[in-house]
């Protein structure tokens, strides 16, 4: 029988439970646990492929060329391993699935409802992946805050499969959030206990509570939120504010929790071994080296936009014991004021995330221009690849050149639409998504940082460099060390005789992992440490 772990959430969105998702996992997963993790999203979109990264955080790609939720990205750099898109289920899914069904008359006769067809697609979707993937535990993480109104059908599938496969095979785990009162000072465990009443009036008593709290959580308040909410002592685990996130497995564990998660459900266990992942989190701490990187974008002030650009960056800064300063510049400032670029002089790397649409891109060029000439270590990632094409054209004489996207009749597209492309006119699942594969040139900057001949990366986006400005753009001295394995798409770029410009088409920062930071990346951070040497040499 597999085991199944529930995460809702209360209080609040925004607490930590992709986190606590994923440490969870973690916990498990160190006691040779087979263990995956579903994300359930409770809105009626599709994927998060449509949604805008400003409000709703960075649509995340998986391998198989999913658009999810930006947990997955959590999932995946927490347990090391590649999940697919069934792994991000909403309700938008879910209703074209049984609303499908019942046009194709697989209901005939039958009145279609939430209870028990909604229900019962849900957990069919579950018990799936379950079987599918050779784990023993799914863990499954339901978006929103208990007392939603979205989030109900998938509250009532969880209470439902306690009732069906048993106490011992389904837990449900709630993870809220412990203010303090600045006046007062004292942390407050009301809240808490409203969420868990509102979790018990729909049938779920919960078996764990993890409060969320900005300092640890003190005795007191912690045996009130046993005693209020109905469960053990021992079933309260803290999980307070840590600055590295990859510690909260660790911290959550000292506790007891994976021990306890394991008397719960029946799982044998090993003793965990946790050796390589506190080597990992040793190098986020051991950090004796500073740099600072602009990441110049249009989402500059939401960090959360571009959550995997961030961790990919705090990777490789690990991985070669540096700590990363990070500042969001909103590059309409430099299109207002180009005297505003000196900001960047101060960096020791300039980074242009992907992106979409015109809006702050004569900015993202300028910015780009200012790291050549002034030798700052650049790296662009997908629109900021497509932009570095820009920037490059209009260096070599091309003046007129930028993207298609941009402006569709401009006289030098040197970005354009891929030839596919032009047929689609739908947007969800419509871009070139997901893993491909890249050769890469030997004897160039990106050969020496993979060191393979052929490498897999994820994509994510409708315009590529145009195949007619090829040549002219390779014969005015622009590098490109990757291609797609046809040879006709452009996937890396590279100017010499610079420290560092490097630019990709595809999301390296997807597949970055602790311990395991992506090649682009890490040669980017490489170089922002030469930058910053030379700097103060010269100084
Ligand atoms: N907007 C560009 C495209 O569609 C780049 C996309 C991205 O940066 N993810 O090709």
């Amino acid at each position: 029988m597999k085991k199944y772990i529930f995460i809702s959430g209360g209080v609040m969105s925004g607490i930590g439970k992709g986190i606590t998702a994923a440490s969870i996992g973690k916990i498990l997963q160190v006691r040779d646990i087979g263990v995956s993790i579903v994300k359930i999203d409770p809105y009626l979109n599709a994927d998060a492929g449509t949604m805008n990264p400003y409000t709703h955080g960075e649509v995340f790609v998986t391998e198989d060329g999913g658009e999810t939720d930006m947990d997955l990205g959590t999932y995946e750099r927490f347990l090391d391993t590649n999940l697919s898109k069934e792994h991000n289920i909403t309700t938008g899914q879910i209703y074209l699935s049984v609303i499908g069904k019942e046009r194709e008359g697989k209901f005939l006769g039958r009145c279609v409802q939430i209870i028990p067809h909604i229900t019962d697609e849900i957990k069919n979707r579950l018990r799936k992946i379950a079987t599918k993937n050779t784990i023993e535990c799914l863990i499954v993480e339901i978006g929103g805050t208990v007392g939603d109104i979205e989030s109900l059908p998938f509250l009532e599938a969880a209470r439902q499969m306690k009732m069906e496969i048993g106490q011992e095979n389904v837990l449900n785990v709630h993870v809220t959030l412990v203010p303090v009162l600045t006046a007062v000072g004292e942390q407050k465990t009301k809240p808490t206990q409203h969420s868990v009443q509102e979790l018990r009036r729909i049938g779920i008593q919960p078996d764990i509570i993890i409060p969320r709290s900005k300092k640890p959580l003190l005795k007191g308040p912690k045996k009130k939120i046993a005693l209020f909410c109905n469960v053990e002592d021992r079933a309260v685990f803290n999980s307070p504010d840590l600055e590295n996130i990859y510690e909260s497995p660790l911290i959550l564990d000292n506790q007891n929790l994976g021990n306890y998660i394991c008397k719960k459900l029946k799982i044998h266990s090993n003793e965990p071994n946790w050796i390589n992942w506190k080597q990992i989190i040793r190098t986020f701490i051991e950090q004796r080296r500073l740099i600072k990187i602009a990441i110049c974008g249009k989402y500059a002030e939401f960090s959360d936009s571009y959550v995997s650009v961030n961790e990919a960056l705090k990777h490789s800064g690990a991985a070669l014991e540096t700590k990363i300063n990070l500042d969001w510049i909103e590059t309409e400032i430099f299109e207002k004021n180009i005297s505003k670029l000196k900001v960047l002089s101060k960096f020791d790397g300039i980074l242009i995330p992907g992106g979409f649409g015109i809006r702050g891109t004569e900015g993202k060029i300028a910015a780009i221009k200012y790291a050549r000439n002034k030798d700052i270590p650049f790296l662009g990632i997908c629109l900021g690849f497509q932009l570095a094409v820009v920037e490059f054209s209009r260096q070599i004489g091309l003046d007129k050149a930028n993207s298609a996207e941009n402006n569709p009749r401009v006289r030098h597209p040197v970005i354009d639409l891929m030839p596919e492309q032009k047929k689609i006119n739908t947007k969800g699942a419509s871009m070139r998504l997901g893993t491909q594969e890249v050769i890469l040139s030997p004897r160039t900057l990106a050969y020496k940082l993979y060191n393979k001949k052929k490498i897999f990366e994820r994509h994510r986006h409708r315009y590529e460099v145009n195949p007619n400005y090829i040549n002219l753009l390779e014969k005015n001295g622009i590098i490109f060390s990757g291609k797609s394995s046809d040879g006709l798409r452009m996937e890396i770029l590279e100017i010499p005789n610079q420290l560092f410009h490097l630019a990709t088409q595809f999301h390296g920062e997807f597949k970055s992992r602790p311990g395991k930071p992506a090649p682009s990346y890490y040669g980017f951070v490489e170089a922002c440490l030469r930058k910053k040497t030379t700097r103060i040499k010269n100084n």
